[in-house]
């Protein structure tokens, strides 16, 4: 398996309720190298529960940290959430997220995006499309075969937001339902 070449900065610029999600947005000078493309990270957003199964197993939780490439096209890194020790970056997330639907707002600067990484960066590579809306756009999927540990507080304060914000997973369709080998 290929090594997951990631360039991200370790601040976040705002943080937004958007409706539909928490969603991060990042400046500039982030990115993920895929073969010799260069895909900018964009925004990170979450999912209750995981969008993604791997060997049967469903997730509290999922991040998409989404990428965009010069070209336009998507590369979308996904981050499977189980419940155990705390992470302090998903936990300044949930303190600071906005309660209701509005505008963006600065972004707690201690907010790193690399502490919401699992140590090994093994992934599952498919093209798919996206789960958000719209979900017609052709996207490169990078989902990380380990989850992260955060803290089943936190992933409660956030289903108290958005209880069911997942896609149902398909059964049999291979775009969500992975197994590592
Ligand atoms: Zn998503």
């Amino acid at each position: 398996m290929p090594v997951l070449k990631l360039n991200w900065g370790k601040g976040a610029d705002t943080i937004v309720n958007n409706g539909h999600t928490i969603q991060l947005n990042f400046a500039e000078g982030s990115s993920l190298m895929l073969g010799n493309v260069k895909y900018k990270l964009l925004q990170v957003h979450f999912h209750r529960p995981s969008e993604h199964m791997i060997g049967g197993k469903n997730f509290p939780m999922e991040a998409h940290f989404v990428h965009r490439s010069e070209a336009g096209g998507l590369a979308v890194v996904g981050v499977l959430m189980a419940e155990g020790k705390p992470n302090p970056a998903f936990g300044k997330i949930v303190k600071t997220m906005p309660a209701a639907e509005g505008p963006a707002v600065k972004a707690d600067a201690g907010i790193d995006p690399r502490a919401m990484l699992p140590q090994r960066l093994g992934y599952f590579h498919y093209p798919g499309s996206l789960t958000t809306p719209p979900c017609s756009e052709v996207v490169e999927w990078l989902l990380l075969t380990d989850p992260i540990q955060v803290a089943s507080a936190d992933v409660a304060a956030f289903a108290k937001l958005y209880p069911m914000n997942a896609r149902p997973v398909q059964k049999d369709n291979r775009r969500y339902v992975l197994r590592s080998t």
